[in-house]
């Protein structure tokens, strides 16, 4: 069952059980006005009867009264003795007579008024039934005055008819209206199905809920939906991209590894000084491989948010650690110099806060020319953040790369690079690491002149 069709069902539903109940009460409320209008009617014409009749000194024997009194239409009048037998009547009965019942006339004997409902050929009355006293006291006769109810009962059942009729209009009109409306309010809902099959059909994930939509719940869903595809591409472009990188990266090595394996095959494992060259050349292709690897993995875990152990870490002890290992890749070629120092503890993982420093410094030397400087610097800074600064004299990087350079794979000079052992995932992986701790990495640089690298993390 669908969700238009449940919705108009339910609504429609309701819409008619609220008119039943509407049109019963609306009807139990004038019929009890208007039968109570008729009561109050002939009761009172009763009472005057009466009380003409009871000026009579002899009841019995005279005439009754009851032709004196003007009627309204529908009304009718008898005085019947107290053995039920008919005194007189008023014209308008014709020979016509209400019959009292036995329950009333003993009440009437016992000087009670009361109603009751009679139903004769054709026609139901209404009709109220008191006795007549004589001076002493004593019940003498009983008078019945009654109207015809045919008139307000054929009333009600045109009310009836007319609410019945209307109500079903109304219903119908509700449903017709209920399902249109629900049509159009769920029509994003089967869009956002049908492209939701069309992208799992086609594989496709450029597709989009097409169309505007006003800002209500549905089209949220529309808005969320469509940044939500938009995310999945992004994310799924990347994945593609580390793929198509990663077998890029791979296949160098491999090729390297595997011409050498051939040459020793063909015969230069014979020769010790081609032997010991190959196997060189090969040893040093695995090890690129495995720091690919290793960093690659590193990079995931990162991202991951895996392994993180958090602890209080003294960055001006972690940087003068860095420091010491920066004197040592440098081995005199560059010169390395600790700068201003605070004192700062952040909460983060110090394997991988160092991971982090050893990258820019590792990328600070090795692109910066011998005699140039590196320079190491920490300060806290007065709104909760504290700034590390690795700052070099090297050659820069032009401003169209610095958009890219925290890209993974990414390298100013490719082949060089690649040459040159780089992987282009340093960078990468400092960024992840920042970010892993709440904190951000930037960098200004003027080619010729040097870069500076400053990382914020928070206190
Ligand atoms: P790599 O393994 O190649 O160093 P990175 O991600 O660390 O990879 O760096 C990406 C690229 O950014 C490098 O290939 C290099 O061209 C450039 N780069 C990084 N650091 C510096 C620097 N301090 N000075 C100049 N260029 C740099």
């Amino acid at each position: 069952m669908t969700l238009r069709f449940r919705l108009t069902f339910w609504y429609t539903l309701l819409l008619a059980v609220v008119l039943l109940i509407f049109a019963l009460g609306f009807q139990a409320v004038v019929a009890r006005a208007l039968y109570g209008e008729v009561d109050d009617m002939i009761q009172s014409q009763a009472e005057r009867v009466v009380a003409v009749f009871e000026a009579n000194i002899d009841p019995m024997r005279s005439r009754l009264p009851i032709p004196a009194i003007v009627f309204a239409s529908q009304v009718f009048a008898q005085a019947s003795t107290l053995q039920g037998t008919v005194i007189d009547k008023s014209p308008g009965m014709g020979d016509q007579m209400m019959p009292v019942p036995e329950e009333m006339r003993t009440r009437n004997l016992a000087g009670e008024s009361g109603f009751y409902t009679w139903e004769g050929d054709g026609v139901t009355l209404r009709v109220f039934s008191t006795p007549v006293h004589s001076p002493e006291g004593q019940v003498v006769a009983t008078v019945q005055v009654a109207r015809s109810l045919d008139t307000i009962d054929s009333m009600l059942k045109i009310a009836r008819l007319a609410l019945l009729v209307g109500g079903s209009i109304a219903v119908a009109l509700a449903a017709i209206g209920g399902a249109l409306i629900s049509r159009a309010a769920l029509r994003p809902l089967n869009q956002i199905a049908d492209t939701t099959s069309r992208i799992v059909r086609a594989e496709d994930l450029d597709q989009r809920i097409e169309g505007v939509y006003p800002d209500d719940e549905v089209g949220q869903l529309a808005s969320t939906f469509n940044e939500m595809m938009g995310r999945l591409q992004d994310l799924f472009n990347t994945q593609q991209r580390l793929v198509a990188d990663v077998s890029h990266e791979l296949r160098t090595p491999l090729a390297t590894i595997q011409g050498n394996v051939d040459l020793l095959q063909r015969g230069a494992a014979k020769d010790p000084a081609m032997l010991s060259e190959g196997l060189e050349a090969i040893g040093h292709e695995v090890a690129r491989m495995t720091r690919l690897v290793r960093d690659l993995l590193l990079l995931a875990e990162t991202d991951a948010g895996v392994r993180l152990t958090l602890k209080p870490v003294e960055l001006d002890t972690l940087l003068l650690e860095v420091y010491r290992e920066a004197l040592l890749m440098a081995d005199g070629r560059v010169k390395v110099r600790l700068g201003h120092e605070d004192q700062a503890q952040v909460q983060g993982d110090p394997d991988r806060l160092k991971q982090l420093l050893l990258n820019l410094v590792s990328n600070a030397i090795a692109y910066t020319p011998p005699g140039g400087l590196v320079t190491l610097s920490l300060h806290r800074r007065p709104d909760g953040w504290v700034r590390v600064n690795v700052a070099d004299t090297g050659v820069g990087i032009a401003s169209e790369d610095l958009p890219h350079i925290f890209d993974r794979f990414w390298r100013v000079d490719r082949a060089r690079g690649r040459a040159a052992g780089s992987s282009g995932l340093g960078l990468s992986i400092a960024q992840s690491i920042a970010e892993a701790h709440g904190g951000s990495i930037s960098v200004e640089s003027k080619p010729g002149q040097g870069s500076t690298f400053e990382v914020l993390l928070p206190l």
